[in-house]
């Protein structure tokens, strides 16, 4: 195996591609501060690994609280000279930026699946969502303008500023590495606010990555800035009053805490949550269709998606075809490196993590539910210690069960009959998540019943993973939010701003 020690920061990914998976990438990650990348003085590091080789890919710096304070002075003295950048010279950064994207589009793919483990095509779908964030805050020029009434009083008129507010951050979740931080950095930057970005330990080489093609777009000093870490630079940031606010994403957990903290802080945050997602199959539904849609939602990503569907209720008589079905369909996905062609289903992100779901499994069967497929002792030629699990599907699941309740985050899906649609609905909402749901049906009046009551941020009709468009808030309920701005969209230029009253007489 070749072993090619890299510089972090402006080193040669693509030296490491070319030698395909017998290459490894030794490098410690750095930091990007005040336009400069630099090493963390700590001593204390996480591996990087590559879940489908178990491969050592890099080791990342737990990163020291002073390093977070120079990242939010260098961010907070980038501040007033880029809020005062017109608005539509700050957009052409971000053109520049989507067009450096796209160059780089095929690499930042690679890395993200090695990384984390999902298939290329998912990862190549991550990176487009990515693009199109940039390309959407693009349009700031429109997107962030007020309002105002001439002669509120005779004489007097009165308008509304939209101002940026000054640093902000963002603590990503892994599972999706690069597409989450871009669910914000591109809107706060657009709105002339200044930015630190703390990615999951757990995957941090596709930030870095995406860190050098900002660093190439040569935006001023300060105004992009990452630090990596974990808990301890997420605290640093959430605790501090020059911090004016947070874009948390992760387990429900922490985003409480995340909350509850920047509350006392007084800063603004949205902190998006865990899920448990549920499908419902209408006797009506066309199968043939919503087979292999619900494949893509239950195990695409590996179930790593905080939008799998990971409960199937099955409405009345459909319930034997579906399963049937369903365990057919499952049982033909190709488990493997998701940087081989035809893969469908890639390793989990951690031996954590495939560990989790192995217990999660075990519960399963110890509450009672039927396992009719079974991931467990998966296995894929070439690569025996890959943290690989099946997919899996459990029969005669209640909702009562924890495997109904908890989030598993891996490719498992449990069956569970219910009579009808008003039985769906109250199973959905007896979660305390809600942070998506779809129905599969042919019926309008189904439709519109369910996109109606259910109590979820999201709602797919007959689409399986439904994940907003850039253009479009995104956001739960529930315990799958905390906060009253959503991500993306309107919401996240609302979140970066505030509104400024003048009243204005010169007669
Ligand atoms: P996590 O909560 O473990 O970590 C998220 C981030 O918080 C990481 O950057 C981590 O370093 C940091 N962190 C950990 N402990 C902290 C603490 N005590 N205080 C402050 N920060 C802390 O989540 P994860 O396992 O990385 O991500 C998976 C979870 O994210 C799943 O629950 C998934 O559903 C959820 N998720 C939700 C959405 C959504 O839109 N609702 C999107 C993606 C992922």
């Amino acid at each position: 195996m070749l072993v090619r020690p890299t510089p972090g920061g402006g080193l040669n990914w693509q030296a490491q591609f070319d030698n395909g998976r017998d290459c490894t990438v030794t490098r410690r990650c750095k930091n990007y501060i005040g336009g400069e990348w630099v090493d963390s003085q700590s001593t204390e590091v996480r591996q990087v690994i590559n879940p489908a080789t178990v491969e050592l890919l890099a080791e990342v710096p737990m990163s020291t609280e002073g390093e977070v304070h120079a990242a939010i002075a260098a961010a907070n003295e980038a501040f007033e000279e880029w809020r005062q950048t017109p608005a539509v010279n700050r957009a052409a950064y971000l053109f520049r930026l989507r067009d450096k994207l796209e160059e780089q589009f095929e690499e930042c793919a690679r890395l993200l699946t090695m990384e984390h483990g999902k298939n290329l095509d998912e990862s190549r779908g991550e990176i487009r969502r990515a693009i199109q964030m940039v390309e959407v805050a693009a349009g700031i020029p429109a997107l962030m303008q007020g309002y105002s009434s001439e002669d509120i009083a005779p004489g007097i008129d009165e308008y509304t500023l939209v101002q940026p507010l000054g640093v902000f951050d963002c603590l990503a979740p892994f599972n999706f590495p690069v597409m989450v931080p871009f669910w914000f950095l591109p809107f706060a930057i657009a709105t002339g606010n200044t930015y630190i970005v703390k990615p999951s330990p757990i995957v941090p080489l596709s930030m870095q990555m995406a860190f050098e093609i900002l660093e190439e777009v040569d935006f001023p000093p300060g105004v992009v800035n990452l630090v990596n870490g974990g808990e301890e630079v997420a605290t640093a940031l959430i605790r501090s009053p020059d911090v004016r606010g947070t874009s948390f994403v992760g387990s429900s957990k922490v985003a409480r805490i995340v909350y509850r903290t920047c509350a006392e802080t007084g800063q603004r945050v949205q902190a998006q949550g865990g899920a448990k997602n549920f499908l419902t199959v209408m006797p009506d539904a066309n199968l043939d269709r919503a087979i292999p849609n619900m494949m893509t939602s239950i195990y695409g990503c590996t179930g790593q998606r905080c939008l799998s569907g990971s409960v199937v209720l099955a409405v009345g008589e459909v319930y034997p075809v579906l399963k049937e079905r369903l365990v057919e369909a499952a049982s033909r996905l190709k488990v493997g490196n998701g940087l081989d062609e035809g893969v469908d289903v890639g390793p989990l992100t951690t031996k954590e993590k495939k560990e989790s779901v192995l217990r999660w499994i075990q519960v399963g069967e110890e509450e009672g539910a039927r396992l009719v497929l079974d991931g467990r002792n998966i296995e894929v030629e070439g690569l025996p210690d890959g943290f690989f699990v099946g997919p899996t599907v459990f029969d005669e699941v209640t909702p009562d069960m924890q495997i109904a309740r908890e989030e598993i985050f891996g490719p498992v899906v449990g069956i569970i009959r219910v009579k009808d649609l008003d039985e769906a609905i109250q199973t959905v909402h007896g979660s305390r998540y809600g942070n998506a749901s779809t129905v599969y049906t042919t019926s309008g009046k189904a439709a519109r019943e369910y996109r109606h009551r259910v109590n979820c941020g999201n709602i797919g009709i007959n689409v399986g993973v439904a994940a907003p468009m850039a253009f479009f808030p995104f956001g739960g309920r529930k315990e799958s939010f905390f906060g009253d701005l959503h991500g993306q969209g309107r919401d996240v230029i609302q979140f970066f701003t505030d509104r400024k009253i003048v009243i204005e007489r010169w007669l």
